[in-house]
């Protein structure tokens, strides 16, 4: 896999040869850079979907249920740090899930922070502090 993927970026990279209209192309670019970052930030809400369907295959990560044009619908896009604005462009925080899969992984997570704040409050009265999923690994082990 790693080799295909060098061979791939020697044949694009040797396909670059400078042109007038590609030094052209960079200078207005920056123009498009602040169109395109305005454009996204308005259709965040579908363009990372669309982007993810695109790199990832249509099946649900947890319970591997594999989709299709008819039910494509059904899958969505789950942000593994819960942070709809963390969207980096390698798709590493993206997670593919089907509906079901997806309430619950949003469930487990409101309840392991509503344990970890109610722990919190009872014993210090301070704000909680360190790793919010320092107890989701247990979580997670005591359901298998
Ligand atoms: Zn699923
Ligand atoms: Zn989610």
């Amino acid at each position: 896999m790693i080799q295909s993927g060098l061979i791939y970026s020697r044949v694009f990279s040797g396909c670059t040869s400078r042109s007038e209209s590609q030094i052209l192309g960079a200078m207005s670019k920056l123009d498009k850079v602040v169109a395109e970052s305005r454009k996204n930030s308005e259709a965040r809400g579908h363009s990372y979907r669309e982007q993810a369907l695109k790199m990832y295959p249509w099946i649900c990560t947890k319970c591997t249920r594999e989709f299709s044009r008819e039910n494509i619908s059904e899958l969505t896009v789950h942000h593994k740090d819960h942070n709809h604005d963390n969207n980096p462009q390698d798709g590493s925080n993206w997670e593919l899930l089907c509906l079901y899969c997806h309430d619950n992984e949003h469930m487990r997570h409101l309840d392991a922070a509503a344990t970890k704040v109610n722990a919190g409050n009872e014993r210090t009265g301070t704000h909680a502090t360190g790793k919010p999923f320092a107890n989701l690994k247990d979580l997670l082990d005591r359901q298998r």
